[in-house]
Order: structure tokens, then C-alpha cells, then sequence
């Protein structure tokens, strides 16, 4: 017999991978082969609108796995599924032709893919032994509930328990080990499973060109010893985390987000390096740990709390707003506006620099992921989920719960003067990403149809707004107003 690991998208490390660890456990009490088994299914890229950015970091990421697992005389066989309706069966398949006793796997929260789990297990619970772990964050997502017993939706208060639950049991933060090489007795026995060849993207999701690609993977070398080096180097800026995190232009953040959507890097692995950093406390409370430790964690339960939401709110993963009332909001047809907003090319300085960064590098800093969105479902007054989609299409780390929480319509309309004037304030990031604005000095840059004269203006060859942002806050608060009334 034999005991699988079976890799999903989401967990594609061997480091601390929860599933991966107990197969391996089993298959060495046993003294039975371990394989991991990935199973490609192409058109799931196009399904979900996965960007090709991320599709080639999840492949190039599948190959250095394939290389790890295999120095460990560990196979990672690689399965086709042509149709989304043949992903189970062409497990089922292997798992029978090759006498395999039991399969490990690690949850993912979305709800097709709950609904993939549970058709698997009724299928094979006669055949084989089945067994699904938590695994994508530190606290079970469905465990932190409010005193009635209903799983909390709001962050504060799903923070402050986040935070005593993990001072009180720090052991959530350990990390498990990697797998145990199988014998080498194994090996003539498991020979023909090491020869299956890696992914290969579909057409659709090549990058356009050679030097988009050149250009990214330099930017996101894929792997876990990547993201490792990544999280050593934060650390050594963490201090300024707090003070610098909503600057763009000063690019604090950890950048590790794509490692932890496709789960190349874990979030005990980073918080339980956080905690050797903390002087070995894993007390991250606010006045307890350094500001820019507290500030960091913070966000880490955003990501913690957004999956427990995925899980307990399934249709906000279903293309509906957790707020169901903005489902019955009338959205605008300006494809002109769609098109300059995707472009980068509005006249909202701050709001074309943060898309031309998100087209260059298949990455947003968070502020001006919160400054566009805004500015396309209120300014514009388009579909949110047109913008939601947009992201998916474009960034590395697309990561569904993230994305569609990140999105999730509300009444607040950001002004992009004001925000870039407190966030970039000496204009730098709208100088790096807008060059025709590159000499445009001091209050100007922020706005400069209106702060400059008409003649400035037309020399820089820069779009004047496409909208008023006054009269158009005016009109998405009448228009949400109007339609959620009897909602
Ligand atoms: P850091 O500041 O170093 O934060 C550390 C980690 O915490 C991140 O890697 C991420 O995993 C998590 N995190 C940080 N901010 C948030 C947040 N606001 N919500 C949830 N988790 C967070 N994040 C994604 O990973 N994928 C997405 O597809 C995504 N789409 C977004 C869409 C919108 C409209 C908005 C407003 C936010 C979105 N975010 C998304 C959240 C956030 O912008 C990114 O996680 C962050 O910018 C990644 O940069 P970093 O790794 O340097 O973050």
C-alpha cells in the first residue's frame, strides 16, 4: 500500500505543510511509500481568471517542490484533468491503480472546493482512508465564535481573541517538519511515478512577453527558501513597519503575500521566526511587542479572519457582496472610464500609479489597492466585481478570500488628492509610476489639471480627470441610497 499527500494550490511547500507531515508520520510508522500527488486542471486557471503572473510562480514553485521532494526519494506525480467534472475522477483513478491505502490533504475554504473535498470522500470512503487538516492559518477559521456562539465577522474583536488565544497557547505557532526521505528499498518499487512531467500553463496564460517574464520572476523568485530570505530581510526593517507601512514609496511591506497564497510560505513559519525576533514571546499585543511587530501581526490576522469570513459566508465567494444589499446597487456603463481606469490613464495621479504598478508589477501596495477600488465602484460607479476580477487577471498574489474581502463595496469614498497627500507626500511613488509627471514640483503633483495653469497642464501630455470626484461621490451616495432603500 501507499500513503499520498495530495498538493493543492494553496500549500505547495514541504516546509511545515500540516497534511504533508502526518502522511509522512504514517508512511513511516508504516513503512509504506509516501507520493504527493498534484492534479493540474488548466481550465481551473481560466475559471477563476488566475493571472499569468501567478500561474507561472505557481509552476516554477511546483518545479523546485518536484526537485526538493524528489531528493527525498519522494515522487511528485503529476495528474491532468482536461474538464473540471474529471478532477476527481482521475484521482480516483491513480488512487486505486496504485494500491493507495490512505490520502492527506490540507483544506481549502472556497466553497466549489469544499464541495470537491466532500464528492471525493463519499466516493472513496470504502476505498481509502481520507483525511483533510487545517492548515492555511494559525487559527482554525470557523473556531473563533462571539458569546452566541456565531463565528465572529468583526475585526476587532476577532483580533483581540486572536491575540490572547495565541499568548495562552503558543504551541499553535510551531511549526511541523518537513517529510522523511522514503528508503531507498523503496525506490525500483516507485521508480515509473517519478517520471510524470511538470504543468505547463495553457496559451492564454503565458506572459505577453519574454521580458514580463524575465522582469516578475526576478521580482518573485518563487519557493520556500525564497520567501524565507524574504521574511529575514523584513525582519531586519520591521521596526519601521508601523510608521512607514501606508507610504508606497517607501515600500515597508513584507511583499510576502503571494508566498502565502500559494502557500509557499507559511504563517506559523513566519510568525513562529516573528516570535524568536519578539525575544521567543508570542505576546504581540499592542504596548507588549515592538509597535511595527504589533502593526505586522495585525495584518497576518486580516488574512486569518478573511478565511474564517470565506468559510462561514460562502457567498461572498460566489460573487456576491457580504453586504447583500449592494447587489441590488444600478452600476454604471462607462467603458471609456473602465478602460482609462484599467490603463492607468484617469488624471487621478494617485490612482493611475497604483495601476500602473499593479500592470508592471503584478502587484498593488495595499493603500492604493484601497484607493482604486474605491474610486471604481463609487467615482466610476462601475461593478466592483468588474475591478475584483481585474485584480484576479492581474496579480501574483490573487488569493480569493483576500481579493473579494478586499472588495467588498462599503460607503467610505477615498479621495485620492488627500490620501496621496498623507501617504506619498512628497509625491515620489506617483513620480515613479506617472514619468509624465516626473517634474512637476511640490502640491501640484497631486492634482495637477487643478493646481497648475491651464498651459503647465497640456505640456505634460497627461489626461486632465476623467470625473469630478465631488459631484461623482455625490451621485454613487444618492445611487447607493436609492437602490439598497427597500433592499
Ligand atoms: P504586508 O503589509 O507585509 O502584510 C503581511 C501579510 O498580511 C500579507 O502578505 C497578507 O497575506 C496579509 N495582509 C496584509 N494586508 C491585508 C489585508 N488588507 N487583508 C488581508 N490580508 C492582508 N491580498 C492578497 O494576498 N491577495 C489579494 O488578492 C488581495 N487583494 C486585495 C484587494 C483589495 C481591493 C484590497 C484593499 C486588498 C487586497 N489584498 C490582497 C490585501 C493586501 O493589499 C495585500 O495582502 C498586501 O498589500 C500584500 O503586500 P505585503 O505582502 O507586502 O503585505
Amino acid at each position: 500500500t501507499k500513503v499520498v499527500h495530495w498538493f493543492r494550490g494553496k500549500d505547495l511547500r514541504m516546509q511545515d505543510n500540516t497534511a504533508l507531515h502526518h502522511a509522512s508520520d504514517l508512511a513511516q510508522s508504516s513503512n509504506v511509500p509516501l507520493i504527493c500527488v498534484y492534479i493540474y486542471w488548466p481550465s481551473e486557471e481560466s475559471w477563476h481568471g488566475t493571472s499569468p503572473a501567478r500561474v507561472d510562480f505557481m509552476i516554477e514553485g511546483i518545479k523546485i517542490l518536484h526537485k526538493e521532494l524528489k531528493a527525498q526519494n519522494i515522487p511528485l506525480v503529476f495528474l491532468n484533468a482536461d474538464k473540471r467534472e474529471d478532477y476527481v475522477s482521475v484521482f480516483e483513478k491513480f488512487v486505486q491503480e496504485h494500491d493507495v491505502s490512505h490520502v492527506f490533504a490540507n483544506y481549502e475554504y472556497e466553497v466549489d472546493e469544499l464541495r470537491r473535498d466532500i464528492k471525493f470522500v463519499n466516493d472513496m470512503s470504502d476505498k481509502v482512508h481520507v483525511q483533510i487538516f487545517h492548515d492555511q492559518t494559525v487559527v482554525e477559521p470557523g473556531t473563533m465564535t462571539t458569546g452566541a456562539g456565531k463565528p465572529m465577522k468583526v475585526f476587532t474583536p476577532y483580533h483581540r481573541a486572536w491575540l490572547s488565544l495565541i499568548k495562552s497557547e503558543p504551541e499553535l505557532l510551531d511549526t511541523h517538519p518537513a517529510p522523511k526521505a522514503n528508503p531507498q528499498s523503496f525506490t525500483k518499487n516507485l521508480k515509473p511515478l517519478f517520471d510524470t512531467a511538470a504543468p505547463k500553463p495553457s496559451k492564454d496564460k503565458l506572459f505577453a512577453s519574454d521580458e514580463d517574464k524575465k522582469r516578475i520572476r526576478k521580482m518573485w523568485p518563487p519557493g520556500n527558501a525564497a520567501a524565507a530570505k524574504r521574511m529575514k530581510s523584513f525582519l531586519s526593517q520591521i521596526e519601521d513597519y508601523a510608521a512607514t507601512r501606508s507610504n508606497p514609496a517607501k515600500n515597508s511591506t513584507s511583499r510576502l503575500s503571494a508566498y502565502f497564497a500559494a502557500g509557499m510560505y507559511s504563517p506559523r513559519e513566519a510568525l513562529s521566526e516573528l516570535r524568536k525576533y519578539n525575544k521567543g514571546s508570542a505576546d504581540f499585543s499592542e504596548g507588549s511587542a515592538e509597535k511595527g511587530v504589533y502593526a505586522w501581526v495585525r495584518e497576518i490576522v486580516f488574512r486569518e479572519l478573511y478565511r474564517q469570513t470565506t468559510m462561514c459566508t460562502p457567498h461572498t465567494v460566489m460573487n456576491l457582496p457580504q453586504n447583500l444589499k449592494f447587489d441590488f446597487v444600478e452600476w454604471e456603463d462607462d467603458e471609456e472610464g473602465w478602460e482609462k481606469w484599467y490603463k492607468g490613464t484617469t488624471g487621478e495621479p494617485f490612482i493611475d500609479a497604483g495601476m500602473r504598478q499593479l500592470n508592471t508589477e503584478a502587484y498593488m501596495h495595499n493603500r492604493l489597492r484601497m484607493n482604486v477600488s474605491s474610486y471604481l465602484y463609487c467615482n466610476l460607479l462601475l461593478d466592483y466585481r468588474r475591478g475584483e476580477r481585474y485584480f484576479a487577471e492581474t496579480l501574483i498574489d490573487w488569493d480569493l478570500s483576500n481579493n473579494t474581502q478586499g472588495w467588498e463595496p462599503g460607503y467610505t469614498v477615498f479621495n485620492p488628492v488627500s490620501q496621496a497627500e498623507r501617504n506619498d507626500p512628497d509625491g515620489d511613488y506617483i513620480r515613479k509610476w506617472v514619468p509624465e509627471l516626473k517634474d512637476v514640483k511640490g502640491k501640484a503633483i497631486f492634482a495637477p489639471y487643478a493646481r497648475l495653469s491651464k498651459e503647465e497642464f497640456e505640456k505634460l501630455g497627461y489626461p486632465k480627470p476623467h470625473v469630478d470626484w465631488k459631484e461623482t461621490k455625490a451621485r454613487a451616495m444618492e445611487r447607493f441610497k436609492r437602490d439598497m432603500k427597500d433592499a
